[in-house]
C-alpha cells in the first residue's frame, strides 16, 4: 500500500493531534479570510468546505459534523461584519449554510469510513490467506519493501510433503486450522524477528537471519518432527523437508525463495529432511522444460519409431518386432528412458501412446509387413489404463484398418498390472476381445506373481533383459531364469527373453527351451525402411 494511503488508512495518535490543530487553525484562518474579503457575499466561505473534509479524513464523521457547525456559527451569525452595507445576512441564510457544512462533514466523513473498513478488508484479504488467516507472501513483501537497508538473511522453504493426503483425511477447512495452528507453533519457536508467511497450502517461507538458522536449524527440525497435532480425534503426522538458500543477495527475495523452493524439492525427492540449493538442483528441473517441449514435438512428428526384431529361437526367423519409440530433439535423439517416464506421469503420455499405435498402423501397411506374418509389439503404459476411451480409439483403428489379427500386440510390464488391477482387466478384456494378444514385460524385475497372471489373458512373458544378460555368469540367475521358463510353458505361456548381446546368452536360452529372443547380437532398434534389407540380410545366412 503507498505510504499516503497507509497514513490516510491508520493516521496515529500524533497525526490525529496534528489533525486537530490544522482543523482549528483553519477555521480561524477561514473565518479571517472570509472576513477581510467582505464577509458572506464573497465566495471565500467555501474554503470552510475543506476544513470540514480534512476533518472527515482524519477525524470520522461525528468530528466533522461539529467543525461543520463550528464553521457554520463562525462565518454566521458570529460574524457581525458585513462589509457591503445594507447586505446584512439572514439567519436562515447561515443557518442553511450551516447545515451543508455537516452534513458535507457526516456524509464525506461516513464514506471515507466504510472506504477506509473495506480498504482494510482487502489489505488483510491480500495479505493473508483467507482460509488460514496466516500472513502470505504478500505481507513478508510489503514489510520488507519497507525496509531500505535489507541484511542478507537465509530463505528457508519449508515444504509439507503428505498435504494432498492430510486434506484427503481431515477436509480443506480442518486443514487449514492445522496449517494455522503450525505456523503458531513456528513462530512460538523461532525468534520474534524472523518471518513465516504461507505460500500454498503445501509450503511456507521462512525468513532467518544467518546467525539464527545456524543456531536453531537443528533442533526446529526435531521440534517440526515431535509437533504434536490432532485434528478432532484424529492425529497426524506431517510429513516435511526443508529447502534452504544461503547465498546471494539480499534484494532478490523472490530468487532467494525459488531457491529454496528447488531445495525442497531436492529434498523431498530424494527422501531427505533438509537439503541446502546449489545449482546442481536445478538440473532435476531441466526435464520438465523437455516436458513442455512435448505436445509440440508430438504436432510435428519430432517422434518417430525404431522396430527391434524379435527371433523364433526355434527356426531362427523373425517373427516380429518391438515398437520403440524415439524423439528428434533438436540435433541429439533422445532415447524413451528420457522422456517418457516424465510423461508418464502426466495425461501426455495418452497422446505418446495414440501416436505410436497410429504409427505402427501405418507402417505396418507402408512397409508391407503382412506378407511376413509379422508381429508388432507396442508398449502400453499404466497410466493409458485409466483412459478407457484411449484403448477403444486404438482398437477402433485397428479395426479400420483391417490388418490381420495378429498383427499388433500389446505389451505391458507387471507394475502396470499390479497398481491397477481393475483397470488392467478391463482393458485386458476389451483387447483380447479384439483378439489383440497380451505381452508381459520385464517380467522378473519387480512383483513376478505367475499365481495372479493365472486368469488374465496374457499370452507371452518377456523376461526382463537384467535376468537375460546375467544368465551365463551367474548360476542363481541361470537356475531362476530356468525356473521361469518350465513354468510358464506349464502354464500355457511363451517365453520371449530380451537382452541378448552374444552368442553365448542365445545359446543358453535355446538350451532352456526359450521360444524367442530379442536383443543386439540380432539387431539394434532400426528405422523401419531398413527391416526389409535386415530381413534379406539374415535369411542368407
Ligand atoms: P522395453 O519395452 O523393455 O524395451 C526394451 C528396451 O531394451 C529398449 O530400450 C531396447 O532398445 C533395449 N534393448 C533391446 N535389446 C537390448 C540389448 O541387447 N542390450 C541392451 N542393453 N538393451 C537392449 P529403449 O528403446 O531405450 O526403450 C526403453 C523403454 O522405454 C522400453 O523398455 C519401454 O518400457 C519404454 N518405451 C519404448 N518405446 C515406448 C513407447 O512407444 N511407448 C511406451 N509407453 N514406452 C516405450
Ligand atoms: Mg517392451
Ligand atoms: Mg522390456
Amino acid at each position: 500500500m503507498n505510504k499516503i494511503l497507509k497514513f490516510i488508512m491508520n493516521p496515529g495518535r500524533k497525526a490525529k493531534r496534528v489533525s486537530i490543530a490544522i482543523i482549528a487553525f483553519s477555521l480561524i484562518l477561514n473565518t479571517f479570510l472570509v472576513y477581510i474579503t467582505g464577509g458572506i457575499p464573497s465566495a471565500f466561505a467555501h474554503t470552510m468546505y475543506l476544513t470540514v473534509l480534512i476533518a472527515a479524513v482524519f477525524l470520522g464523521p461525528w468530528v466533522a459534523g461539529v467543525t461543520g457547525i463550528i464553521a457554520g456559527l463562525l462565518i454566521g451569525p458570529l460574524m457581525t461584519y458585513v462589509l457591503l452595507p445594507g447586505h446584512g445576512e439572514e439567519f436562515s441564510s447561515s443557518l442553511y449554510r450551516t447545515f451543508y457544512f455537516v452534513l458535507i462533514g457526516i456524509t464525506m466523513g461516513d464514506l471515507l469510513l466504510f472506504l477506509k473498513k473495506q480498504l482494510a478488508i482487502l489489505h488483510l484479504h491480500h495479505t493473508h490467506d483467507v482460509l488460514t488467516n496466516i500472513p502470505n507472501v504478500n505481507y513478508y513483501l510489503e514489510a520488507k519493501r519497507d525496509n531500505d537497508n535489507p541484511n542478507p538473511f537465509v530463505a528457508l522453504t519449508l515444504q509439507i510433503n503428505n498435504h494432498e493426503e492430510l486434506i484427503v483425511l481431515i477436509g480443506n477447512e480442518a486443514y487449514g486450522a492445522i496449517l494455522a495452528k503450525m505456523h503458531q507453533l513456528i513462530c512460538n519457536f523461532l525468534s520474534p524477528e524472523a518471518y513465516a508467511v504461507f505460500v500454498d497450502e503445501r509450503r511456507f517461507w521462512i525468513e532467518l537471519s544467518h546467525e539464527e538458522y545456524h543456531h536453531v536449524i537443528e533442533p526446529f527440525m526435531a521440534y517440526l518432527e515431535q509437533m504434536n497435532l490432532v485434528s478432532g480425534t484424529i492425529p497426524l503426522y506431517i510429513d516435511y523437508s526443508i529447502g534452504v538458500s544461503l547465498t546471494g543477495n539480499p534484494d532478490d527475495i523472490v530468487d532467494r525463495f525459488h531457491e529454496s523452493d528447488v531445495a525442497s524439492m531436492y529434498a523431498k525427492k530424494h527422501f531427505l529432511k533438509h537439503a541446502i540449493y546449489n545449482q546442481s538442483h536445478e538440473k532435476d528441473q531441466s526435464s520438465f522444460i523437455l516436458l513442455g517441449e512435448l505436445p509440440q514435438a508430438i504436432k510435428e512428428n519430432q517422434l518417430f519409431m525404431t522396430y527391434q526384431p524379435i527371433v523364433d529361437l526355434k527356426t531362427n526367423t523373425c517373427q516380429g518386432m518391438e515398437a520403440l519409440v524415439r524423439w528428434q530433439h533438436k540435433n541429439n535423439i533422445l532415447y524413451p528412458g528420457g522422456f517418457i517416464p516424465l510423461a508418464e506421469k502426466t495425461r501426455l503420455i495418452n497422446q505418446i501412446t495414440e501416436w505410436v499405435c497410429m504409427k505402427v498402423i501405418s507402417d505396418y501397411k507402408t512397409y508391407d509387413f503382412t506378407g511376413s506374418n509379422f508381429v508388432i509389439s507396442v508398449n502400453i503404459s499404466q497410466r493409458n489404463l485409466y483412459e478407457p476411451l484411449l484403448i477403444e480409439s486404438i482398437v477402433e483403428k485397428i479395426r479400420m484398418a483391417a490388418l490381420p489379427d495378429y498383427a499388433i500386440e500389446v505389451e505391458i510390464t507387471e507394475s502396470t498390472l499390479m497398481l491397477n488391477k481393475q483397470a488392467a482387466e478391463n482393458m485386458l478384456k476389451t483387447l483380447s476381445l479384439e483378439k489383440i494378444s497380451i505381452v508381459l514385460d520385464d517380467f522378473g524385475n519387480e512383483y513376478s506373481s505367475l499365481a495372479y497372471l493365472r486368469d488374465l489373458p496374457i499370452k507371452k512373458i518377456k523376461i526382463d533383459r537384467g535376468f537375460t544378460m546375467n544368465i551365463v555368469n551367474n548360476n542363481n540367475t541361470r537356475i531362476l531364469v530356468k525356473a521361469i521358463i518350465d513354468l510358464a510353458h506349464d502354464m500355457g505361456y511363451a517365453v520371449v527373453a530380451e537382452g541378448i548381446e552374444t552368442k553365448e546368452i542365445l545359446n543358453t536360452l535355446i538350451e532352456m527351451g526359450c521360444d524367442y529372443g530379442q536383443g543386439y547380437y540380432f539387431a539394434r532398434p532400426m528405422h523401419p525402411s531398413d527391416i526389409s534389407g535386415w530381413m534379406e540380410k539374415n535369411s542368407k545366412k
